[in-house]
């Protein structure tokens, strides 16, 4: 096959690939931009595979950096871009079901293809658009078929990720497992157990949030991989009642998170430590916290004035996004524009602060000031009372007048 009209990101790239060759060496665009440009998809990055070993590769080009040397990636930047450009390599040996702990550099582009892991995603280009298809990858794609290169139970004991990366493909290009490989992921499944969960984490988000998810999810919990990821044991038959949800678009990370641990019916102090084994970022999981708070009362009823203030605009469009899947309408619109409506959004917006307290009240400092100040901001939050300093003070006189009776 030969493709006309290559994107742009490897007509740009494709100088880079004649100097290679000028010099004596192979060079290919290889991997996942290889592959979504068949099948008419946007690429992101160009990966570059070559004959040349990394020291050739850094004495043709003026600018690089060694972003991973020991595995044959050299980064190069070439006018404004940057390629990452890979020799050709075999992993001679793995231990545990892991990556490998040494890789060979080789001069065959075909050693190379041969240890990738999908059929779909050994497919090599040349800078002329030929396409190099040595394990029929481009039936496979044509048929949307995931079948692993050669062997597949070799190639899950030599990586088990592999399998999580079936998944992941499953779900983004709505393609079927082959059956060979689908038996051997199943039968394998327990080697996952050895793979680092920041790995496993990886697939198995891009697996939530891919446009397949219900399919992919399907395929999880029929190979029994759910069974080898944090905290999901238990919750094989969840895990299918979440395949029967509507099929839309997740746009995030947290949103996927939300939707899984409230289709998973976790208590709200479950959250946390669900998330912490999947090494989630603190960032992500406060977020998931807070959504799934604030989820289960909108599930309840409207937002309260005091709930949207606490949420914030993120959460709240974290809980709107996920409520189309749960048969509830998407009200962020109207939802975001009664926030931004409140009288403030946090309690610096307060027309007075604590040094106006102790000015105006004949105390001295103490938890009393920061008591007040919670409430005089609840008040102006619900409109019971307006954000004007002289109203302020008063009300907090009162307060504490009310409070010494
Ligand atoms: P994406 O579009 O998500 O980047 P991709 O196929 O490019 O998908 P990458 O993780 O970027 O995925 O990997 C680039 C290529 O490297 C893959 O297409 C595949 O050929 C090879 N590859 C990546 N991970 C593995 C693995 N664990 N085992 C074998 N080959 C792999
Ligand atoms: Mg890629």
């Amino acid at each position: 096959m030969k493709l006309n009209n290559l994107p742009e990101a490897f007509t740009q790239a494709a100088p880079l690939l004649r100097k290679i060759e000028e010099a004596g060496f192979e060079a290919y665009f290889v991997g996942g931009s290889v592959r979504d440009t068949i099948l008419n998809q946007p690429i992101h990055d160009v990966d570059i595979a070559t004959s040349a070993f990394p020291a050739e590769v850094k004495a043709l080009f003026p600018r690089t950096i060694d972003i991973g040397i020991e595995h044959g990636t050299v980064l190069v930047l070439w006018e404004q871009g940057q390629y990452e450009i890979t020799t050709f390599r075999t992993e001679a040996t793995y231990q545990d079901f892991r990556r490998p702990d040494k890789v060979d550099f080789v001069r065959s582009l075909q050693e190379d293809l041969k240890r990738r892991d999908f059929t779909i995603n050994a497919l090599a280009l040349q800078k002329d658009g030929q396409v190099i298809d040595l394990f029929d990858g481009l039936a496979d794609l044509k048929n949307q078929v995931l079948r692993a290169v050669g062997n597949p139970q070799e190639r899950f004991h030599e990586d088990a990720l592999r399998m999580m990366r079936g998944l992941r493909f499953v779900s983004q290009l709505g393609f079927e497992l082959e059956e060979r490989t689908f038996l051997a992921i199943q039968e394998n499944h327990p080697l996952l157990a050895k793979i680092s969960v920041e790995r496993v984490m990886i697939e198995f988000v891009k697996m939530l949030l891919g446009t397949h998810r219900n399919q992919a999810l399907r395929a999880f919990v029929a190979t029994e991989c759910y069974q080898y990821c944090p905290g999901l044991r238990p919750y094989g038959e969840a895990l299918l009642r979440m395949a029967d949800l509507p099929a839309l678009p997740l746009d995030k990370e947290e949103a996927a998170w939300l939707l899984l641990i409230d289709q998973l019916h976790l208590s709200t102090t479950a959250v946390r430590p669900f998330l912490k084994d999947w090494k989630c970022s603190n960032a992500c999981i406060r977020q998931v916290q807070a959504g799934y708070q604030a989820l289960q009362m909108r599930k309840a009823g409207d937002w309260t004035d005091r709930a949207l203030y606490q949420a914030g605009l993120p959460t709240i469009h974290l809980v709107e996004s996920v409520l189309p899947f749960i048969g509830q309408e998407d009200r962020f619109s109207v939802v975001a524009a009664r926030y931004q409506a409140l009288p403030i959004h946090q309690l610096q917006d307060l027309a007075i602060n604590g040094r106006d307290l102790l000015e105006a009240i004949d105390r001295p400092s103490g938890p009393w000031l920061k008591e007040v100040l919670q409430q005089l901001e609840a008040s102006v939050v619900t409109g019971e009372i307006s954000n004007q300093r002289d109203g302020l003070l008063a009300y907090a006189k009162a307060l504490l007048a009310q409070s010494k009776e």
